[in-house]
């Protein structure tokens, strides 16, 4: 589909659904130097540009690591617990002026504690401060996913959720892991994610994204995944496509972040369009906006102009995405009328 500005502004407004998004890969280089400035925190460079170059990829990267290692300016971002309200804040609020109605936030209460004295409960409450201030103020509803990287081993992993836990119908929704899947492969994790399930968190796991397409069906029989993170070297095996699609098993895509973490070799060689019309369930999103240096907004045109997505498959991309969720059932049933009105009302 060729764009014009008519379909941009479409877009803009359509009221969104976004399920796959890591606070730590929304922090701009603006806001990092912001608080810099304001928390005396020493970067390699107070120049704008020559730190969004150290932060963000432009092209693609030689691997998933090299990808992760963008972040390691990033976590100079939480120098404090009102430092960590104002990433919140601000990550939540630039989502709402994209029109994202429901959000679902993930971050990793050990990546956010690096450069910090604050314990990890501290930490997650600030993160909750920062978002419910954003939620008075804008249209948005935020759920809080809290992420458990694979190489800081299981003992942390289990203190995560155990954490996230005691957050279960305070803002807390589910738990998720991501990092080097081909280093530490799901079952590594099963104990910390048994626990997780009998806690009443939700599961999603990245799989299928830096590793083989077996780890998408470990991660949903042996961790509880009831979400995959990206997921979408299924695309080598029809048999697992067809089960996961019978069991109704979403895959939250993003297609900038496949292409710079050589997931795939090229944006036309995506297979989201063979995924969705295949049957299985999907979600379009960022993954780490700053980082990719990409929008919701941009992901979805971006599906609209390579993929021949319309609108009205937009449209039923933001509906199912919504149903996809796990913000709390009193939650959903409260806000999908007014969605469904919303999205009715983009023609
Ligand atoms: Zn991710």
């Amino acid at each position: 589909m060729v764009l014009n500005q008519e379909i941009i502004d479409k877009i803009h407004r359509l009221p969104k659904v976004e399920l796959h998004r890591h606070m730590e890969g929304c922090i701009s280089a603006e806001l990092l130097l912001e608080i810099a400035r304001d928390y005396n925190v020493k970067l390699p460079t107070d120049n704008l540009e020559e730190l969004r170059s150290l932060i963000q990829i432009k092209g693609r990267v030689g691997s998933l690591q090299e990808f992760l290692d963008k972040f390691y300016w990033v976590g100079m971002a939480f120098p404090t617990l009102e430092a960590v309200e104002r990433v919140s804040y601000c990550v939540c609020r630039d989502c709402a002026r994209d029109n994202i109605r429901v959000l679902e936030l993930r971050f990793s209460p050990v990546f956010m504690s690096l450069e910090t004295p604050h314990g990890w409960e501290e930490l997650l409450h600030a993160v909750l401060k920062g978002a419910r201030r954003a939620e008075n103020e804008f249209d948005i509803n935020v759920g809080f996913i809290v992420g458990i990287s694979r190489s800081n081993g299981l003992k942390l992993a289990m203190k995560a959720v155990n954490i996230a836990g005691s957050y279960v119908g305070l803002g807390v929704v589910g738990v998720d892991l991501f990092g080097d899947e081909a280093a530490f492969p799901p079952e590594l994790f099963i104990p910390a994610f048994k626990v997780a399930q009998a806690q009443g968190l939700n599961v999603t796991i990245h799989a299928g994204e830096g590793g083989g397409e077996t780890n998408v069906r470990t991660a949903i029989e042996e961790l509880g995944a009831r979400r995959i993170g990206h997921g979408i070297r299924i695309i080598n095996d029809e048999k697992l496509m067809a089960w996961i699609r019978d069991r109704g098993i979403p895959l939250e895509i993003a297609l900038t972040s496949n292409v710079q973490t050589q997931t795939v070799p090229d944006l036309a060689s995506h297979p989201v369009r063979r995924l969705y019309d295949y049957g299985i369930k999907i979600s379009l999103n960022t993954d780490d906006p700053a980082i990719c240096d990409t929008t919701f907004s941009k992901e979805l045109l971006l599906a609209m102009e390579v993929f021949d997505f319309t609108l009205d498959e937009i449209k039923g991309l933001m509906l199912s995405a919504f149903d996809q969720s796990f913000l709390e059932e009193y939650r959903k049933k409260m806000l999908r009328p007014k969605l469904e009105m919303e999205l009715a009302g983009v023609k």
